[in-house]
C-alpha cells in the first residue's frame, strides 16, 4: 500500500518536494472490516488551508475517495461494491464500514463513478446548499460566481438556470468561458484578461447581483462588494485566491468612506454574507445526491471532469488544480 504524506508544511504555493510517498502495510482486515483499493482521488482547494492549520509534518494528506472493496468481513460492503472513503491520499486502506459512505443505490451505468466526488458528491452538494439554503435564490435574481468553470463553480451556475436565474460567471482561461457559454451562463468573461474587473462585473449586471456564490475571496470580492443589491445574499463558500498567499493582499476595500471592510456596504444595502461548510446539512446528503443525480440523468446538468493517472501524480494533479489547469472536477485515475 502506498500514501502520500505532507513532508513539510507548504510555503506559498506547494511544490513537489513538500509531499512524500511512503509504503505502508496495512493489518489484516478483522471481522466487520473491508480492504479498500483506490480507484478515483479527489484533490480539493480545501486540502491546501486544512493543511497548514489541521495537519503535522508526516501526516498522510487528506482527502476523500472513490474505492473498490476488495476484501470484505461486512456483509454490509460485499467485495466488488464501490464506496466512498475519507481515508486520505491512500491507494489502499483497511477500516469498518461506520466510516464509510456508499455510492448512491442504483448509480446509473453511463455515468461516471468519478462524479461521487464531484458533481454528485461533496463539490455538487456545495452548490446546492450555497443556493438554496445560504444564499436562498429565488426565480428571476441575478447570481455572479466566480472559479465558475470549476467543480463547484459550473454546479452552482447550472442550478441557477434550473432554478430561472441570470448568472454571471468568471474564470481564467478563454477555454473556460466557452465551456461556461455551453452550459448556458448568461455572461462569461476571463477575469485574468479584462482591463476592469470593476467595469466587467457592471457591463454583466448593470443593475447589480441579487446573489454572490464567493469561492475567491480576496480582492475580487471587495470589488464585488459595491455592486451588490439591496437585500443582497452572499455565500462565502471559498477563498482560493488567498490559501497560497504569505503576505496579505493589497487593494482590498479600503477607503475612508466605506471604512477598512464590508461594513458600510453591508449596512446601507442591508445584505447578508454567510460562510459556511458543507457538512453542516449532512442530514439531507442522501436526498440532495438524488436531486443531483437526477438533473444529471434528465440532461440538466452536466460536468467536466479533469482527469489525471496514476496516483503517484497526486502532488502534480493537486498543484494543477490549484493553479487553474481543471475545466470541472480534477480527479486522479489510480
Ligand atoms: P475548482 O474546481 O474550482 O478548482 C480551483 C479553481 O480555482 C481553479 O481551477 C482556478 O480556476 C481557480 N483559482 C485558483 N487560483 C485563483 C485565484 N487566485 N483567483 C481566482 N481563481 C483562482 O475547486 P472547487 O470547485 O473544488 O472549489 C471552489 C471553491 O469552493 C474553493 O474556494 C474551495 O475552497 C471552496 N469549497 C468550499 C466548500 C465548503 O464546504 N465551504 C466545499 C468545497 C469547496 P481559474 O482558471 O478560473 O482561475
Amino acid at each position: 500500500s502506498k500514501a502520500w504524506t505532507l513532508h513539510q508544511h507548504f510555503q506559498g504555493f506547494p511544490k513537489a518536494s513538500d509531499f512524500h510517498l511512503r509504503e505502508e502495510t496495512l493489518p489484516q482486515p478483522r471481522d466487520g472490516q473491508v480492504l479498500l483499493e483506490a480507484v478515483f482521488l479527489s484533490v480539493d482547494p480545501y486540502m491546501r488551508p486544512y493543511s497548514q492549520t489541521m495537519m503535522k509534518e508526516g501526516d498522510v494528506m487528506i482527502g476523500s475517495q472513490v474505492a473498490k472493496v476488495i476484501q470484505s468481513y461486512n456483509p454490509s460492503f460485499p467485495v466488488g461494491c464501490h464506496v466512498v472513503s475519507d481515508c486520505g491520499w491512500r491507494s489502499h486502506w483497511v477500516c469498518d464500514g461506520a466510516e464509510l459512505t456508499p455510492v448512491l443505490p442504483d448509480w446509473p451505468q453511463d455515468i461516471p463513478l468519478s462524479l461521487a466526488l464531484g458533481a454528485i458528491g461533496m463539490p455538487g452538494l456545495t452548490a446546492l446548499y450555497g443556493l438554496e439554503e445560504v444564499c436562498e435564490i429565488k426565480k428571476g435574481e441575478t447570481l455572479l460566481v466566480n472559479a465558475a468553470a470549476g467543480a463547484v463553480g459550473s454546479v452552482v451556475g447550472q442550478i441557477a438556470k434550473i432554478k430561472g436565474c441570470r448568472v454571471v460567471g468568471c474564470a481564467g482561461t478563454d477555454t473556460k468561458v466557452s465551456y461556461l457559454k455551453q452550459l448556458g451562463f448568461d455572461q462569461v468573461f476571463n477575469y485574468k484578461t479584462v482591463t476592469s474587473l470593476e467595469e466587467s462585473l457592471r457591463e454583466a449586471a448593470p443593475h447589480g447581483y441579487d446573489c454572490y456564490f464567493e469561492n475567491v475571496g480576496g480582492k475580487f470580492s471587495s470589488v464585488v462588494m459595491p455592486q451588490m443589491r439591496e437585500y443582497g445574499r452572499i455565500a462565502v463558500c471559498g477563498s482560493i485566491s488567498m490559501y497560497n498567499d504569505t503576505t496579505p493582499q493589497t487593494g482590498i476595500l479600503s477607503t475612508p468612506q466605506t471604512g477598512p471592510y464590508v461594513h458600510t456596504y453591508m449596512i446601507f444595502k442591508q445584505l447578508r454574507m454567510e460562510g459556511f461548510l458543507c457538512a453542516r446539512w449532512k442530514h439531507k446528503h442522501q436526498q440532495s445526491l438524488r436531486r443531483l443525480m437526477a438533473w444529471m440523468t434528465e440532461g440538466k446538468l452536466r460536468c467536466n471532469e479533469h482527469i489525471t493517472s496514476g496516483f503517484n501524480n497526486m502532488p502534480a494533479a493537486f498543484m494543477g488544480m490549484l493553479q487553474g489547469d481543471n475545466i470541472g472536477k480534477a480527479v486522479v485515475k489510480v
